[in-house]
């Protein structure tokens, strides 16, 4: 493709009565988008549309005068309700002609059928668009089909992801445009979206050829470039001078999770960790223990739920426990010196809160949660006051607390 040429667009429709209702979650639309997009097509839509021929007949008739390649998934099966071949055939004014190959490993298949009419049913699948290319499936009965259009290609795949994704993959190798730049996600911790993405905007002001998408999660924010007609040392460049804007609350520029993070960064220090959970009930260590190679740093976790476990399990006063209860700074300090030595770990990490519905109070509502880090020369604790359910604020304290290891463990400049 010469420099400047519009870049080729693709959409994706993916076929099933289930999908469009919400009974079965999509997983084919996302699995083909990021598929074509890295084979050079800008993804323009994913559409979820009913088993019904007239429907997808018309959907497919837009798409190919729209795009230059249009995937579609699901309806290639032999069932009553499998009516893409011929929603294709009608969109694009094409026959369907029988594929012999196809046919003959079928009738083997269509003679095991108790039910008469079946057998017809089952050869069904051996129809295919005429001047199709076809894509022999190496599991499941129905074949693929690549068929050209006006402006390009359509291509049919079965639903079955165990099926589909070969057969895009073989599909898509004969189609690559150019090879396209993967997206950089900058992960960002403890930033609202609005200033992560005015921040990433201004970084971004000399910068041509990359669009910025924001994406919430709680307590996260993620930062993706998309590159439109930028190498990847361009984009790589990019995603520096961005993550320098959105220090300290950047934690990576290459898709990292923050426990990969405090992983990595434990190691690459020699430092090694232990947890005293509360009321995230060993979701810190859950994250951290996800992370292949964390034995190597990860002491383990303590997860001390009752008052007496935190005194006989870390050795929490009973008089700070009496004086100023589980929640508290205090109680979060001997927490985190208790941890510290009972599981021998250079860091220590406590966290004890409120999680809700119910424990709250005027001076200790749902939300509040203390954390203490203790390295063995100091102790730094601190509260943090966390909206939402239980879920949201046992989530959005684990991900506090992977965040304050992070700074933690980081690179001493
Ligand atoms: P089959 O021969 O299995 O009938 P098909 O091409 O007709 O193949 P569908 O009938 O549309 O495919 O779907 C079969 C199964 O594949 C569905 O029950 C569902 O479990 C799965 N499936 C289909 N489409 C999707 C999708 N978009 N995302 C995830 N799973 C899907
Ligand atoms: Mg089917």
């Amino acid at each position: 493709m010469t420099a400047g040429a519009p870049v080729p667009t693709a959409a994706v429709l993916v076929v099933g009565t289930e999908l469009v209702y919400g009974l079965r979650p999509d997983t084919n639309g996302p699995d083909v988008a990021r598929s074509v997009a890295a084979a050079g097509y800008t993804p323009s839509v994913i559409a979820a549309l009913p088993d019904d021929r007239s429907v997808i007949a018309a959907h497919v008739r837009d798409a190919t005068s729209a795009h230059d390649l249009v995937v579609v998934t699901g309806g290639l099966g032999p069932t009553h309700d499998d009516v893409t071949r011929e929603a294709a055939a009608d969109a694009l004014g094409l026959p369907l002609r029988v594929e012999h190959d196809v046919a003959s490993t079928l009738e083997g298949i269509a003679e095991g059928h108790r039910e008469p009419g079946a057998a017809s049913q089952v050869l069904r699948q051996a129809c295919v668009l005429e001047g199709a290319r076809v894509l022999t499936p190496s599991t499941g009965t129905a074949p693929g089909q690549v068929v050209p259009t006006a402006r390009g290609h359509l291509v049919l795949l079965p639903g079955p992801p165990g099926e589909m994704r070969p057969m895009l993959a073989e599909s898509l190798a004969a189609l690559v445009r150019r090879e396209q730049v993967p997206p950089r996600v900058i992960g960002c911790v403890d930033i609202r979206e609005s200033d992560a993405q005015l921040r990433a905007e201004r970084a971004l002001e000399g910068h041509r050829g990359v669009s910025l998408t924001v994406l919430g999660r709680p307590s996260l924010v993620d930062v993706v470039l998309i590159a439109h007609d930028l190498d990847t040392a361009a984009l790589a460049a990019a995603a520096d001078e961005v993550a320098s804007a959105l220090a300290p609350h950047c934690y990576a520029t290459d898709g990292a999770s923050l426990a990969e993070v405090v992983v990595g960064g434990a190691a690459a220090r020699g430092i090694t960790l232990g947890l005293a959970e509360s009321c995230t009930g060993g979701l810190v260590a859950a994250a951290l223990t996800d992370v292949p190679g964390s034995s190597a740093t990860f002491r383990g976790a303590i997860v001390a739920y009752a008052d007496e476990i935190k005194r006989s399990a870390l050795r929490v006063s009973h008089d700070v426990l009496a004086a100023h209860g589980a929640v508290s700074e205090a109680c979060v300090r001997e927490m985190a010196t208790g941890a510290r030595e009972m599981l021998g770990a250079d860091v220590a990490m406590a966290i004890t809160g409120i999680a809700g519905p119910g424990g709250g109070g005027p001076d200790k509502p749902v939300g509040l949660v203390w954390f203490a880090v203790a390295d063995g020369s100091s102790v730094s604790a601190g509260s943090r006051a966390f909206d939402g359910d239980r879920s949201l604020v046992r989530e959005r304290a684990t991900v506090h607390a992977l965040d304050l290891l992070r700074l933690t463990v980081a690179p001493r400049a």
